[in-house]
């Protein structure tokens, strides 16, 4: 299905004249169409694609082209762009326009990415399977009865079936790395506060990471060092040097690698994804790292703690869309508050308005301090006891999700199935740690499946590098 799999392949082909960049838009914009019954993308700019294109090809030829020259990107729709729509996949935004354009997408833009739409998503970024979206359900790839994961689910099928060469999602609690699994692409959640947040919508606060879907590592790399670093309109944004990951990734040596055993026995984890964890485990010893096993205590309070958490932020963050300041309003209303009201309860889907009842309640008084200020304490605890397996070890291996693609409407009655799919990416959230979903093989079914790197604090070089080892040398393919 794939041309073109890395921005330096587009980057030498323009170059040698076998394409150019007219020619690139409209090969994307011809898999929008040949796709388009996925549902990956709510808005495609292609008039403005192919105007960019013409400029750049210009700029090209003058030899003035920025670093991303050739990038043809999607973003979630939780980000601002300017004079575009952003609707979160909520009815609460519709025929909302953005005023200013998010950091992360105007620094992509200043290189000359260009970007070619706009991506379908769970409401809010809340769920893992990208079912409930105002727009409709986004559809995997690898089989239409698939859902793609969630809540990026329409980045990942965007990248998965060359819509285009990168997406920016978002990562709360898994929303970039198990859609990526479940499309078997590569998605990063980079250290909490390495890229400016400005411009994205907020679920989480103190989790939401913008994060990244590409089909290469370089890519990846080359794109979160251009997006990363300090924001005027951040102020959480660290000040630690962004250094030049793209040019670092080179992995050398043995590494020190931990891995959870209760995870591995864990009785929601599908049988082939669990082998395909072995068999990488055993290729690493093999190859001379060392592994070694670790108690995660926690494991059963990763859960509980991260959906106390960010329902008690969600219902915070999403108390501004009243019906008076952005998008929707009911029309029935006949005073202020049945307008509120009305607005609320027609605008929000269904999982938004059960987490902000959640949220509400954990943090109402009386329960306070029995649930939001305890489960803050227990997040403390996670990091705590996470940051010190790093201590002896350079990186956490495990399953980025319980399970491979599930089937359309399968998990919808149960809420508490559909958050165990987030069970194995919710610690490097809740530790605020950067983590990296892999394409690992696929099962019986051609279901890919996904591998999880998670790194110490600020550790996105090495955790790169190690990537494109794995890729390289030990992942099957
Ligand atoms: N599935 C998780 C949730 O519903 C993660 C979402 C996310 O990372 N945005 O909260």
């Amino acid at each position: 299905m794939s041309t073109y799999d890395s921005l330096s392949r587009i980057q030498s082909d323009i170059d040698s004249g076998s394409i150019d960049c007219v020619g690139l838009v409209n090969h994307y914009l011809s898999n929008i169409r040949k796709y388009q019954h996925l549902n990956a993308l709510t808005e495609v700019y292609a008039e403005e694609a192919l105007a960019e294109a013409k400029k750049l090809q210009s700029k090209i030829d003058a030899g003035t082209a920025g670093r991303l020259a050739g990038m043809i990107f999607t973003v979630k729709d939780v980000y601002c762009h300017e004079g575009h729509s952003l609707q979160c996949s909520s009815k609460i935004l519709e025929g909302f326009e953005s005023q200013f354009t998010a950091t992360c997408v105007q620094r992509m833009l200043d290189e000359d990415a260009i970007l070619i739409g706009r991506n379908n998503c769970d409401e809010f970024a809340m769920g893992s399977s990208n079912e409930n979206s105002v727009f409709g359900p986004v559809i995997n790839a690898v089989g239409e009865n698939r859902v793609p994961g969630g809540s990026s689910g329409g980045s990942a099928v965007a990248v998965q079936a060359e819509m285009c060469l990168v997406s920016i999602g978002s990562d709360t609690g898994g929303s970039v790395r198990q859609p990526a699994a479940y499309c078997g692409i590569i998605g990063m959640k980079p250290n909490y506060g390495r890229v400016s947040r400005h411009g994205l919508s907020a679920y989480a606060s103190s989790f939401d990471c913008v994060g990244l879907l590409a089909r290469s590592i370089e890519d990846t790399a080359l794109t979160l060092e251009i997006m990363a670093g300090p924001d005027e309109f951040d102020t959480t944004v660290s000040h630690k040097p962004v250094l030049p990951y793209s040019n670092n990734l080179n992995w050398e040596g043995t590494a020190k690698i931990a891995y959870f055993d209760n995870i591995l026995t864990h009785q929601g984890l599908d049988s082939q994804v669990k082998s395909a964890t072995n068999i990488t485990y055993e290729k690493l010893r093999s190859l001379g790292h060392s592994l070694d096993h670790q108690a995660f205590e926690y494991l059963d309070y990763v859960l509980p703690t991260y959906y106390i958490l960010t329902t008690a932020e969600a219902s915070t963050n999403l108390s501004r869309y009243d019906g008076v300041r952005y998008g929707y309003r009911s029309e029935s209303a006949h005073d202020l508050e049945s307008m509120y009201k009305k607005t609320r309860s027609e605008g929000f889907g269904e999982e938004v308005k059960k987490r902000i009842l959640l949220g509400t309640y954990v943090l109402s008084e009386g329960f306070y301090d029995a649930y939001f200020s305890k489960a803050q304490k227990v997040r403390r605890l996670i990091r705590e006891e996470t940051l010190k397996i790093f201590e002896q070890h350079d990186f956490i291996i495990l399953p980025t999700a319980p399970t491979t693609a599930f089937e359309l409407n399968s998990h919808n009655r149960d809420p508490l199935e559909m958050y165990l799919e987030d069970i194995f990416t919710v610690q490097a959230s809740l530790a605020g740690l950067p983590a990296i979903s892999l394409p690992n093989g696929v099962d019986k079914n051609g279901l890919p499946i996904g591998i999880q790197v998670i790194a110490n604090t600020f550790e996105e070089e090495k955790l790169l590098s190690f990537s494109r080892y794995l890729i390289e040398h030990v992942l099957s393919n």
